[in-house]
């Protein structure tokens, strides 16, 4: 039974979320363990269901046939699950990230107002 997949999202993402969601896949101090035996029977059977979570971020995710636990296969280390939580997990699950996100999300006549205050938060041109 296959619940996601790579061309249907359960869930609209705003820009932010997409430039997260890309860079935390791209994250090389991102580290995973592989799952073997179920982490509730210690069953070794498991039926895959999908390959990606509601944000499309690759989450391997298994059903053992011993007791129907579900659970991902691929889990993050105790450090990459610090650094997910600090830098990742906020801005994919709300969608917002500050002052700049803000302008990301806005649209053009609301930028255009809003500007002159939002350009005092922002990094210089080039930087
Ligand atoms: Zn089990």
């Amino acid at each position: 039974m296959l619940i996601s997949s790579e061309k249907q999202l359960l869930i609209n993402l705003n820009k932010i979320q997409i430039f997260y969601i890309d860079k935390f896949i791209k994250d090389l101090f991102i580290k995973y363990h592989e799952i073997q035996y179920c982490i509730l029977c210690n069953g070794s059977d498991n039926e895959f269901i999908a390959e990606k979570d509601q944000y499309g971020i690759p989450c391997p995710t298994v059903r053992c046939r011993d007791c129907g636990l579900i659970f991902s296969k691929k889990q993050l280390t105790n450090e990459s699950m610090i650094r997910f939580y600090d830098k990742y997990y906020r801005r994919i699950y709300e969608g917002v990230d500050g002052v700049v996100s803000l302008i990301e999300i806005m649209e053009p006549p609301m930028i255009e107002f809003m500007g002159p205050f939002f350009h005092r938060f922002l990094p210089p041109a080039g930087t």
